[in-house]
């Protein structure tokens, strides 16, 4: 296995993913390690970290894509970044292998390891779904939503045939969770603007539909908040449907538990997360779903107890919540505890680098949450406060402006809000961003144009 020419300075802290978690904890580590004390090494597919919950306002077009992620490299001086795939640890030889995106995978010697690899989408064994179905856990994925949707209205705009505009414009999002509506909600609004640009299509042509298979929406707020925005959504002419299972989508023929079926073009998946399947390929201690076991002092733990020099946290971690909260008496997946495990697991690790062994515990009770339900509409739930409109909508943008990472990036996301407000929603399309050279090619591929005869 191929080596690369990596930083020599031991010991290293090995951070598996640089998103929410693994950027903070990054950060906090090289504030506070002496010169020359450590490497830090971050590894993540991605050259940057992805503020998730902005992705259903990156996919309505409110916040341009590369605002909403926050560059590894320039945000980690002093660490080693490399971007690629960590596809298995031996934590028992302290060595992950990592495979770069082009060239051979290598192998990368560690004295401790933080696993913040995150959580991919929970799919489901249904037919189609694999094959038509797109998520909402990464930039590309809401650039490539907002692309295709958009095209979708302009090509509807040409089309004579009733039957099949409306199997361009009709959205289905499975998963009522705030990924969920959030993107559902945010995306119908954008589409709403769109379709008033066309005077051969009518707001009726379009159709979003949103499928849930609990009898509530939103387990994130309360009974009363979760009933209003179904509400909302219905008045906006949203079709929502609860207690319902998608059971099949085979070529975009949706199929549902409650007997009804359509075609639609779009299908979005965000019907929960598991963790990080990276895992699995892994000696370390995981539990029946697949997420790395911890203490609350962040060190991850077997049956025979500590397993020294291993530590996780985040959407890849079942980490217990001490307030006595949480589902199954663990922290629920969200960046509320990602972020405030960070500082926990930077001081921790860094106590067991100097040898010490008095860890703090992880202990976060859940402020509330916010909710964008695209422009100047909201919910919100903080504590016992109960906001729903423009107020929650105001609270949504204040919180995750603030919440972004990086000066740098909170800055351009206020300057993208402050943009649109004055010179409105940008609702262009890009096309063939999947293939780039289409036109090339095309050029390249056309005929020379016939030589004319010279007049003799
Ligand atoms: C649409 C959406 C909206 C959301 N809204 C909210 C919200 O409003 N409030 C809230 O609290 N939470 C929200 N969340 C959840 C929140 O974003 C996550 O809980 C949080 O990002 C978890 O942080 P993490 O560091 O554990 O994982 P992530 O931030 O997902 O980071 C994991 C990192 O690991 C990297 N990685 C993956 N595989 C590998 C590998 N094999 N090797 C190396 N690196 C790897 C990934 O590229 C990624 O950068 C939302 C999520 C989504 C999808």
């Amino acid at each position: 296995m191929a080596l690369i020419r990596n930083s020599t300075l031991r010991p290293r802290i090995l951070i598996v993913g640089g998103g929410y978690l693994g950027l903070t904890t990054a950060r906090l580590l090289l504030k506070q390690l002496g010169r020359g004390e450590a490497t830090v090494t971050v590894v993540d597919p991605n050259p940057y970290m992805t503020y998730q919950p902005f992705l259903p306002e990156v996919a309505a077009g409110s916040i341009e894509p590369r605002h909403a992620v926050v560059p590894l490299r320039r945000n980690l001086p002093g660490a080693e970044v490399i971007t690629g795939k960590v596809t298995s640890i031996k934590h028992a030889d302290r060595s992950a292998v990592i495979e770069p995106e082009t060239g051979e995978a290598f192998e990368l010697d560690y004295d401790h390891i933080v696993l913040a690899a995150g959580s991919v989408a929970r799919t489901l064994p249904i037919p189609g779904l694999e094959e038509e179905a797109i998520g909402l856990k990464r930039i590309e994925e809401a650039v490539a939503l907002r692309d295709h949707v958009l095209s979708r209205v302009a090509e509807a705009s040409l089309v004579e045939d009733d039957e099949e505009r409306r199997r361009l414009l009709t959205i289905v999002f499975v998963g009522g969770g705030f990924a969920g509506i959030e993107g559902l909600a945010e995306l119908e609004d954008m589409v709403r603007d769109a379709i008033a640009q066309y005077d051969t299509l009518t707001q009726s042509d379009v159709r979003f539909v949103l499928v849930e298979g609990m009898a509530r929406v939103m387990p994130e707020v309360g009974e009363a908040q979760a009933r209003w925005v179904v509400e909302d959504l219905r008045r906006r002419g949203v079709d929502v449907y609860l207690e319902t299972f998608l059971q099949d989508c085979t070529d975009k023929h949706v199929k549902l538990s409650n007997g009804e079926e359509f075609d639609a073009d779009t299908i979005v998946w965000t019907a929960g997360v598991k963790a990080n399947p990276v895992l699995i390929d892994s000696d370390l201690p995981i539990d029946e779903r697949g997420r790395l076991t911890v203490r609350a002092d962040l060190q991850v733990e077997d049956e025979n107890g500590v397993v020294e020099g291993a530590w996780g946290a985040g959407d890849n971690a079942a980490v217990p919540d001490l307030t006595g909260g949480g589902v199954g008496g663990f922290c629920v997946p969200n960046a509320q505890h990602a972020v405030r495990q960070a500082p926990v697991l930077a001081a921790n690790v860094l106590k067991a680098l100097r040898g010490g062994t008095d860890f703090q515990q992880y202990f976060h009770k859940t402020i509330g949450s916010v909710a964008g339900l695209g422009l100047y509409q909201g919910v919100s739930q903080i504590g016992d406060f109960e906001a729903r409109g423009v107020l929650a909508w105001l609270m949504h943008r204040g919180y995750h402006g603030a919440a972004i990472p990086t000066l740098d990036r909170k800055k351009r996301v206020f300057a993208n809000w402050i943009i649109s407000a004055i010179l409105g929603r940008d609702l262009t399309p890009l096309k063939d961003l999947d293939v780039p050279r289409k036109n090339f090619v095309e050029a390249a591929q056309s005929k020379p144009a016939p030589k004319k005869e010279k007049a003799s």
